[in-house]
């Protein structure tokens, strides 16, 4: 029965709460309504609808549950204290269309939260407005876009290396530019030599992932640095991983322009499923007219809005996901000055733990010491693919690493243990990839075995989606 899909529970007529008759005769639903028997929707009890949920949930995996080492993605703990003071009324039942005057608070969080941002990056400010770190790297590029506009430069392209996050190209394809690729040299960093031949009068700026998606350190940053400017082109710090770096840099002394932050990934809050985000953007003193409107401002005794006219405008309604921000200040505010860089000193200890346990079973591409994350190139002796290892690991009831990805091996397979697991948790982790790597190769191919749902045909899946209940038939 908990198998059984809530289409299937449903029974005419059967509801989950009655209303009493308003009393109101001769009152009609408006004629666009419609009643859920009438939409196909299934007819259960409030009991059922709890089941239904509560079982899904259980389908699911989350890092409440268990060790996630899903590469970029740094899906470390979300500590209980800052959904606890999410949930506080003040903060949960405003509206941004309120007077200043009566959300004080709410833009003191903003206010505060930027100073925080500006002190760990050393840029002079943020906007919040944009809802993801993709939306960052769109708002970030058009910040860009209308610092050439408004010098009277046209300046249309923009340079990815190809360890970049796969969202720097496509945000700057969006933004309107030319996406120029360079190439990196074998140990991962980007080759500055290329990168003077690529740079020309028509470069806007360069966008450098880093710690790159190869979890190293850019280590020519200041000489990338001295590329680009020297060509009056400014440089783009994707930051949405700063797990690896925070509290140990300022992006400014490295010669960075303009940035973003995901809040949701390094300063901890939950996401993955598409949930809320928040892609912060900070520019260097001498670009904050270019943020987006409006922003918040304190003259010492009461927080207001400002809008600048040179602003690229507003990127979001209102001022972005403002519970998002408010669960990263409270976890910022936890660890404090002292604390916060024992984030990135334990999520960097954590990956070169995993990176030497495991490199005589997994194909280990680049050797040098890694940030917050390490990429194999599959097994060493190539038994069994990337993906059949991610499979596997279903059964030892892990969440699979990201694989594939990066793009520049062929059999990626990308951990990234975050700073909050044991070395008991990682020791554990350890064992199973080690078992995994010496398992019979026909065992891997057919894998998870252990799951409600076996080894998924994910071409069927992707060219033949079957999307209505009426087609499923049987949930077997
Ligand atoms: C996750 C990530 C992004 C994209 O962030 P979203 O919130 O998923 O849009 C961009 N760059 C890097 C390096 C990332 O890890």
């Amino acid at each position: 029965m908990y198998n059984s899909l809530i289409f299937e529970l449903s029974k005419k007529g059967r509801v989950g709460y009655s209303l009493p008759n308003n009393g109101i005769s001769g009152y009609k639903m408006a004629s666009n309504l419609k009643r859920s028997s009438e939409l196909d929707m299934p007819e259960v009890s409030e009991l059922d609808v709890i089941r239904h949920y509560t079982n899904l949930s259980l389908k699911n995996f989350g890092v409440d549950q268990g060790f996630y080492p899903l590469g970029s993605c740094t899906m470390k703990y979300n500590p209980k204290i800052n959904e606890e003071l999410s949930k506080i009324g003040a903060f949960n039942s405003v509206h941004p269309l309120q007077s200043e005057d009566t959300l004080q608070g709410s833009m003191k969080v903003y206010y505060e939260l930027e100073k925080a941002l500006c002190a760990l990056t050393g840029m002079k400010a943020f906007t919040f407005a944009p809802c993801a770190g993709a939306h960052g790297e769109l708002t970030g590029l058009m910040i860009i876009k209308e610092y050439f506009n408004q010098r009277k430069e046209n300046r249309t392209k923009i340079i990815v290396p190809v360890s970049a996050h796969g969202t720097n190209p496509a945000s700057a394809a969006v933004c309107g530019f030319e996406v120029v690729v360079c190439e990196c040299l074998e140990d991962g960093c980007v080759d500055t030599n290329k990168l003077r031949s690529l740079v020309d009068k028509d470069t806007a700026a360069i966008m450098l992932t880093n710690p790159s998606t190869l979890g190293i350190f850019e280590k020519d940053i200041l000489e990338i640095s001295e590329i680009m400017h020297s060509n009056g082109s400014l440089m783009y710090y994707d930051g949405a991983n700063l797990n690896a770096v925070l509290g140990r840099l300022y992006t400014t002394s490295m010669g960075f322009d303009v940035m973003h932050i995901n809040l949701h990934k390094t300063f901890s809050t939950p996401h993955g499923g598409g949930g809320p985000g928040s892609g912060p953007v900070g520019v260097r003193s001498g670009l904050e007219h270019l943020l987006p409107n409006p922003r918040v401002c304190f003259n010492g005794k009461k927080y207001y809005f400002t809008s600048s006219k040179k602003s690229i405008g507003q990127v979001s309604t209102f001022f972005g996901n403002f519970n998002v921000c408010l669960k990263a200040y409270c976890y910022i505010l936890s660890l404090g000055k002292e604390h916060i860089k024992d984030v990135s000193s334990l999520a960097v200890l954590n990956a070169n733990y995993v990176k030497e346990s495991l490199k005589d079973s997994y194909k280990l591409p680049i050797s040098n010491h890694c940030k917050h994350e390490v990429v194999f190139d599959g097994l060493i002796d190539k038994r069994a693919t990337t993906l059949d290892v991610a499979k596997r690991l279903l059964d030892y009831g892990y969440h699979p690493p990201t694989i594939y990805f990066p793009l520049l091996f062929h059999e990626a397979l990308m951990i990234e243990p975050t700073e909050n697991e044991s070395k008991e948790t990682l020791d554990e982790f350890i064992n199973a990839m080690e078992k995994i790597a010496k398992e019979d190769s026909e065992l891997l191919q057919s894998a998870p075995h252990t799951t409600i749902v076996g080894r998924l045909d994910d071409v069927k899946a992707a060219r033949f989606p079957v999307i209505k209940f009426k087609d499923i038939g049987k949930y077997e």
